[in-house]
């Protein structure tokens, strides 16, 4: 049974989605007037687990994710390099795309609606809103009546006087503070679009619910997105939806991911304190980034850490240094006391399993797998060597786990060593399991004339080819 945290009922509460077996997923998307940096990255693979998780308990997710090609800052910037807002928008989510492809993010998802393609449906939301006493207009503008839906503080749980504090939109011609923009009339050297109101553009929170009832209708199983989106983004969605349709709840199950910080603050454009995803895979490679992210619960904020993205990095490396290991100790017969292996293979899927059912508990889940890494090492040092049924069972499972955050996914290959090779290291960790450590260092020098270098590690014997002298 899964169980995951919602926001509206700031309670862990079972998943059952509206229709058997199926769910409607929604994330809040980009804003492409710039390249995503390493706080969207976070926002993205933390959904994607998500995403994953449900596909394998079988569900059949429909995944949306919005691309906000209509705003402000596309406006602003699009002005400022003479460009149309489309020629920069189309700009920015190439290079968006090919930044979540690479990452393994967009892959899972199914569409990925813009705004410029739903005016006309929100259009229609603002009519609707207008009609049903929900929204006013004043001089071309249209703003949504917060005082006329009673729920709006549900999601965010704010005290009205918190509200007044956060509004930041001053119009002397609003009913109350706190009001919300549903259309914005022209300004020069802006685009627009013809509505009943005039010439205008639709505000930003109108654009998810628009999109969300034409795809999947007026209530669906789970909306995800950072944490600051709680308002008065969502806030805002909630209220318009709901006005909009006299259904409620509009969504079953919302979801917020924790921020990523940077020295204690929020990584933002704003604040400009922040790392390009383009950047950051120049660097490292991206199951690195994801092992970074699945470190911690999605629910938490992160703290921006070139050391913690390292120590990711030695954690990612010590999986696939073990399955190369499996690989080259890999024997067609079965070995003593694998069975002992199975159960624990077996144990490690089952706590896997509920660890990842109880609010997506990936740092738990992860330290199942670092369980059964130390186990698998542990035989094989007993030992020497695997039967190739179990090995590659092995191998599989830490695939098939491994596949949930996005990691172990490349391609291992068992790297050849000559048979005398082979024997010598093996011969070598028998002298040195019984103390014959004389005789151990002469077949490490001996191995090192032919160009392999011996380490001994915790997790045993490691090798590497060498420039042989
Ligand atoms: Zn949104």
């Amino acid at each position: 049974m899964l169980k995951v945290y919602n926001t509206l009922t700031r309670k862990k509460e079972e998943f059952i989605p509206l229709e058997k077996g199926k769910v409607k997923m929604f994330v809040c998307g980009q804003t492409v007037y710039d390249d995503a940096h390493l706080g969207h990255a976070k926002t993205y693979i933390n959904f994607d687990v998500i995403v994953r998780w449900l596909r394998y308990l079988g569900f059949k997710v429909f995944y949306v994710q919005n691309i906000t090609d209509v705003d402000d800052k596309i406006i602003k910037r699009a002005n400022e390099r003479g460009i149309s807002f489309k020629e920069l928008a189309e700009f920015y989510i190439k290079r968006f795309f090919e930044d979540m492809e690479a990452l393994g993010v967009k892959q899972n998802i199914d569409l990925f609606p813009k705004s410029s393609e739903y005016i006309s449906k929100m259009i229609e939301q603002i009519k609707t809103l207008i009609e049903k006493g929900y929204a006013y207009v004043v001089n071309g503008d249209v703003y949504y009546d917060v005082s006329k839906f009673k729920d709006y503080t549900k999601l965010s749980r704010m005290s009205i006087e918190e509200l007044k504090k956060h509004r930041i939109e001053p119009d002397p011609r609003k009913k109350n503070p706190y009001d919300f923009s549903l259309w914005k009339s022209t300004k020069p050297g802006e685009p627009f679009w013809n509505s009943p109101w005039g010439k205008g553009r639709p505000g930003w929170h109108i654009e998810d619910t628009a999109m969300t009832i034409t795809i999947f209708g007026p209530q669906y199983d789970l909306h995800g997105g950072a944490t600051e989106l709680i308002f008065p983004h969502h806030t805002n969605e909630i209220a318009q939806a709901e006005a909009a349709t006299g259904k409620k709840p509009f969504v079953k199950y919302w979801l917020h991911s924790g921020v990523l910080k940077i020295k204690g603050e929020k990584m933002s454009k704003s604040l400009r304190n922040f790392i390009t995803i383009r950047e950051i895979l120049k660097r490292h490679e991206p199951e690195v980034i994801r092992m970074f992210y699945i470190s911690t619960h999605y629910r938490k904020p992160v703290d921006y850490d070139e050391e913690a993205i390292e120590k990711a990095k030695e954690k990612l490396e010590n999986f696939y240094n073990l399955l190369n290991r499996i690989l080259n100790f890999m024997k067609d017969e079965k070995v003593e006391n694998e069975d002992k292996l199975e159960e624990i293979l077996t144990k490690t899927k089952e706590k896997f399993k509920e660890a990842m059912n109880d609010d997506f508990n990936t740092p738990l889940a992860l330290s199942h797998l670092f369980e059964l890494s130390k186990e698998v090492n542990r035989f094989l040092d007993k030992n020497g060597k695997i039967g190739k049924e179990m090995g590659e069972k092995i191998i599989e499972t830490f695939k098939e786990l491994g596949y949930i955050f996005g990691i172990l996914q490349k391609e291992i290959k068992r790297e050849e060593l000559p048979k005398e090779i082979m024997d010598l290291i093996i011969k070598r960790e028998g002298y040195r399991k019984s103390g014959n450590f004389d005789a151990a260092d002469e077949i490490r020098e001996e191995l090192k004339k032919k160009g392999i270098l011996v380490e001994d590690t915790p997790e045993g014997p490691k090798w590497k080819k060498i420039n042989a002298p």
